[in-house]
């Protein structure tokens, strides 16, 4: 999945803007990781994400999305399901790692974010995953300051998440968000340093580890939208919008 979109650099004003997006969004997930119990269908998680988008004047990016159009306010994927699961009757199980990506739009400005977590007890495997996803999303956001290119941020990600044994999607990456949910530049997980877009203050990214277990390749369900991995491993997704700025980067999916 390759594109070409502008890059559209923010304003400091459009940046509070999304801000306040990213605000909303995690105020719908927090409604959503609330209800993480055995018993609770995918379908519950949704409408609560959307009660809550709903309450702030806010909707979801995600819906319509696309071809054939998304049905659902946010993604849900459990466990070799790496994104763009669609919500339905399927009840979580103790066990499962569930991964939530939700998007907000307010005020005409996106705000795009994701985790993973555990139902109950999970095995030490799928602990690990959970940890080293959440922390290469850190290691990619410390790399988002002036003088970095994109595949600055994709290299580092890449080698600590190869590192601890696991694998980065090649099909998905982190994106531009804005205005629209999907902006230039393109953020791979992957890639060699001291390439791709210079790093800009203005610069608004959706930056987005997704990690296999066992397996880099993927592949979509007849649905023609759940990906899974090719070998059925457990698999996890982390994800900021974050801000560059003239000093640190400023994480908009935040309270
Ligand atoms: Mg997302
Ligand atoms: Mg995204």
């Amino acid at each position: 999945m390759n594109w070409d979109r502008e890059v559209l650099l923010k304003t400091p004003a459009e940046i509070a803007l999304m801000r306040e997006a990213g605000r909303v969004n995690y105020l719908a997930h927090q409604a959503v990781r609330e209800l993480l119990q055995p018993g609770v269908t995918t379908a519950d998680l949704n409408a609560a994400a959307e009660e809550v988008l709903r309450k702030h004047g806010a909707y979801s990016p995600f819906k319509n999305y696309g071809h054939p159009p998304y049905p659902a306010s946010i993604c849900v994927s459990l466990n070799e399901e790496l994104v763009h699961g669609i919500p339905g009757k399927r009840k979580l199980q103790e066990g499962d790692i569930v991964s939530v990506d939700c998007g907000t739009v307010l005020e005409g400005y996106v705000g795009d974010s994701a985790w993973t977590a555990g139902v109950g007890e999970i095995s030490p495997l799928a602990r690990k995953l959970l940890d080293v996803t959440e922390q290469a999303l850190s290691i990619g956001i410390a790399m988002m300051r002036v003088g970095n290119r994109t595949g600055d941020i994709s290299a580092a990600i890449q080698q600590f998440v190869e590192a601890n044994g696991f694998h980065v999607t090649r099909e998905y990456t982190g994106h531009g968000v804005g205005r629209s949910m999907h902006e230039g530049p393109q953020v791979p997980n992957y890639g060699n340093p001291g390439t791709g877009s210079p790093l800009r203050p203005g610069m608004t990214i959706a930056l987005e580890p997704m990690v296999l277990v066992g397996t880099h390749r993927t592949r979509v369900l007849s649905d023609q939208w759940t990906v899974i991995s090719i070998d059925k491993s457990l698999t996890a997704h982390f994800e900021h919008s974050v801000a560059v700025t003239e000093g640190d980067p400023l994480v908009l999916t935040v309270l």
